[in-house]
């Protein structure tokens, strides 16, 4: 076995890999950015390296830097985790010329896979069905717009360089060609350096089954059984699970078979994956399934075989890098039960899942059976606006899929997360999904079903609103005691000091804008500490009798001067008012457009004095490798804009300015 290991890689799958390699006596080399100085998983491991500034682009992929420290460190092997380097032949091919193994394919086998187009001529050859369409080198718009038109609509434009589902977009009508070829190819270009893209038959009803296969240097491939990976939204995954609903022994085998195939087909070593489309409408038959392309490395959800297998696929990696043979044929594997992983993000479901940043101000989740939690984490910890913000995976294990969805429910129904926005509520609405349980779903059931899963924009919780500010009060009230009145946030704490009932209306900021509720006291004796108090948010009141706290612990995390309540998944942050910390008033003014969040300005389409109409976009701002359109918030004229193309522009920096309008 390898004595020493760099991992090239940060957050979950860097503690994932550095405690598998632990428990085999590796030693651990992490490499980090700035902004990682104080992660978990640089804390893991037995010693961390700083490669660079918080951009991926001058740490986690700058090759020479983690070679470098891979040399000085002397690790025997680089494993690149998912992501950043990990597809990158010439990452493999440079590990290989400085004498370290690298935990992964030959760099042949990566760039055999690396494009769409090659790729799909390679594994046709050996025989395995792909999706119809055109995989040629021709990229000028009117060619392509013709075989579009040939192949027939809808299709599916892909950046040949593509992964994650990036520079990815489906065009219904011949109309939308251009445009949606321009931002498949801008967005390529961007996220891969490479714009070149192919077009193919959009499946309609796609369902997306990938097939985990594991070969050593020895000639020996198997596979692991199939993933469902359909739960998707813009071509990301959400849920996954194994094995596959519906699957059959027939087809399962036939599968299997040609995902060994195309790993043969590129001289494979270590872990991969094949990933394969079928149409939901015809089931999953053993002669309608088309290959996609190749993932030369351990996927996101590579936990779910874990847990229907027994096996530690990163166990496996290294033994397979040491040069050992795998320790099991295709005869000895069997499926044990049902998994499902959901993905924990810091986006807002309820503003079109936009990104969000910042410290968790409280991270808990549950423990139980069949359940396993992989983070990269912990409370307090910050979430960043410079990598992917997932936050964690929560995993499921049962003897079936019933078992196995309820107890990913339960889980996330018990998973508490405070500070950034998250999925949570979404994806315990996801897994509840009467479509879903049923096994009723492809690729486009999330979009479908947006509104019931809770993704779509809601208004204050206003239970949420009375609980925290209450909550508020009672914490002034405990500060207060004995000597009423002292040290409150609000005006008005006058109201402790008298006996009888005195109704007063109070300002918060809930999430950020000024909001009125309404408190009645009733205080007996003089002592603020045992009033009853009442609080009213619209038509919510809720209540809080004496010195009986009937309020529930688990739904608040205190924060300055301020309490997030958590709610079904949903978090409300309601805090004192303080009238001269913001301008208020002036928030949502609608006359100016700001940036979301910190990111890239790639485009801006008006200028001073054009006029815009409600919804119109007005300029895109890229962030975390996604981009987000800035849309006009009601009719008018443009009265300034702000930002150059091209360049980061700050959370909140406003972009565009409407004129004020008329009246
Ligand atoms: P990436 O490498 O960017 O992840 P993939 O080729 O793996 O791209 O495709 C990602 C997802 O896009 C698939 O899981 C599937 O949902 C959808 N998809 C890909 N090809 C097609 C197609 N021809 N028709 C319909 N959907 C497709």
């Amino acid at each position: 076995m390898i004595p020493s290991l760099l991992i090239a890689n940060r957050g979950e799958i860097a503690v994932r890999i550095i405690r598998t390699a632990r428990r085999l006596g590796i030693r651990t080399i992490a490499v980090h950015s700035e902004a990682d100085a104080k992660a978990l998983f640089v804390r893991e491991a037995d010693e961390a390296h700083l490669v660079g500034p918080a951009a991926a682009s001058e740490s986690y992929l700058k090759i020479d830097r983690i070679l470098e420290v891979a040399k000085r460190s002397g690790a025997a092997a680089i494993h690149p985790g998912y992501g950043f380097l990990s597809e990158r032949a010439e990452f493999a091919e440079a590990c290989e010329a400085n004498g370290i193994i690298f935990v992964g394919p030959p760099a042949s086998a990566i760039r055999a896979m690396g494009l769409k187009d090659a790729a799909k001529a390679l594994v046709a050859q050996a025989g395995v069905p792909v999706v119809p369409g055109y995989h040629g080198a021709k990229q000028e718009p009117d060619f392509l717009r013709q075989k579009a038109y040939e192949i027939g609509y809808p299709v599916l434009i892909k950046a040949v360089a593509g992964g994650g589902g990036k520079g990815m977009r489906r065009v219904d009508r011949a109309l939308d060609f251009e445009a949606a070829l321009e931002s498949a190819q801008r967005e390529a270009q961007n996220a891969f350096g490479d714009g070149r893209v192919l077009v193919e038959k959009y499946v309609l009803s796609p369902r997306h089954v990938e097939v985990q296969v594991f070969a050593d240097g020895h000639g020996n491939v198997v596979h692991l059984f199939e993933r469902d990976c359909s739960l998707q939204r813009r071509h990301q995954k959400v849920i996954e699970e194994a094995p596959a609903p519906g699957m059959t022994a027939e087809t399962r085998e036939a599968m299997g078979r040609a995902a060994v195939e195309a790993a043969r087909a590129v001289g494979y070593v270590g872990a991969g994956t094949v990933e394969f489309i079928a149409d939901a409408r015809e089931g999953l038959r053993p002669d309608r399934f088309f290959f996609m392309e190749m993932n030369t490395r351990l996927q996101v959800e590579h936990p779910v075989t874990e847990a229907i297998t027994g096996l530690d696929l990163v166990e496996l990696q290294l033994r397979v890098a040491s040069g050992e043979t795998l320790p099991f044929t295709q005869d000895d594997l069997r499926i044990q039960g049902h998994a499902a992983e959901a993905r924990l993000y810091a986006e807002d479901p309820e503003k079109g899942f936009l990104p969000s940043t910042g410290r968790l101000w409280a991270l808990r989740f549950p423990t139980g059976e069949g359940l396993r939690i992989d983070t990269g984490v912990v409370e307090g910890d910050e979430v960043t606006p410079f990598y992917d913000p997932m936050i964690a995976k929560v995993i499921a294990h049962g003897p079936d899929r019933e078992t196995a969805l309820s107890r990913l429910s339960s889980a996330l129904a018990e998973t508490r997360v405070a500070g950034p926005r998250t999925n949570v509520a979404f994806l315990k609405a996801l897994a509840d999904a009467p479509g879903f349980r049923a096994g009723d779903f492809d690729t486009g059931f999330i979009d479908r079903n947006l509104d019931a899963l809770g993704a779509v924009e809601r208004g204050v919780d206003e239970t949420a609103v009375a609980l925290g500010a209450l909550r508020l009060l009672e914490r002034d009230m405990k500060a207060a005691s004995p000597r009423a009145g002292a040290s409150s946030a609000w005006d008005g704490r006058d109201g402790f000091q008298l006996v009888g009932r005195r109704e007063q209306v109070m300002p918060v900021v809930v999430d950020g804008t000024r909001h009125d509720v309404s408190v009645e006291w009733a205080v007996s004796g003089g002592d603020a500490a045992e009033a009853d108090v009442a609080v009213r948010s619209g038509s919510v009141t809720e209540r809080r009798l004496g010195r009986y706290r009937d309020l529930p612990e688990a739904g608040f995390v205190e924060r300055g001067d301020g309490v997030y309540v958590l709610d079904g998944g949903r978090q409300t942050f309601v805090a004192s008012f303080d009238p001269f910390a913001v301008d208020l008033e002036h928030l949502d003014a609608g006359d100016s457009i700001a940036a979301p969040m910190h990111g890239k300005l790639v485009a801006l389409f008006v200028a001073a004095g054009d006029r815009v109409e409600k919804g119109q976009r007005l300029a895109v701002v890229e962030a975390m490798k996604m981009e987000h359109a800035l849309l006009a918030p009601r009719d008018g004229v443009v009265a300034e804009v702000s930002g150059e193309p091209g360049t980061q522009v700050a959370e909140g920096a406003r972009l565009v300015t409407l004129e004020a309008e008329a009246g």
